[in-house]
């Protein structure tokens, strides 16, 4: 049985080959987007519909086995790396994402300076600068 088998069956899905594709997908290509991952899922699995892996995304983002990110602006992605609160740097200028890791270890990784009587489990960072290739280009 592989890892995304058990990982399947340990959140009580059904293994399918579309969830197992969108998996692989996602394991070898964090944070792209829908259509992307319909693209490397078709590479697999020819026949497979847009709907089928919208059902997948989601029922894999709703039982945690997926993180779904959205940069303002941006298009929603997906990543198989879960549960380690890490952040994410997007750059304006292509869209590029690169994983930090959590500048803690563990959420929320920012102190509030006022709470306002909520209790307070995450704080969302997003880091946003030019990628490597976009900060080396000449300006115009
Ligand atoms: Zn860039
Ligand atoms: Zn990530």
């Amino acid at each position: 049985m592989s890892d995304f088998e058990a990982q399947l069956r340990a959140v009580s899905l059904r293994v399918t080959r579309p969830r197992l594709a969108v998996l692989a997908a996602l394991r070898d290509h964090p944070h792209v987007d829908t259509e992307t991952v319909i693209a490397l899922v078709r590479a697999d699995l020819p026949t497979v519909s847009h709907q089928a892996v919208y059902d997948v995304l989601r029922a894999l983002t709703e039982t945690g086995l997926i993180r779904r990110i959205q940069p303002a602006g941006a298009l929603a992605r997906y990543e198989t790396r879960v549960g380690d609160n890490h952040h994410h740097v997007v750059c304006r200028s292509c869209g590029a994402i690169a994983d930090v890791d959590c500048a803690v270890g563990h959420a929320p990784c920012l102190t509030a300076s006022g709470d306002h009587g909520f209790v307070i489990d995450e704080a969302e960072v997003v880091y946003w600068g030019l990628c490597p290739g976009c900060a080396a280009e000449p300006v115009q």
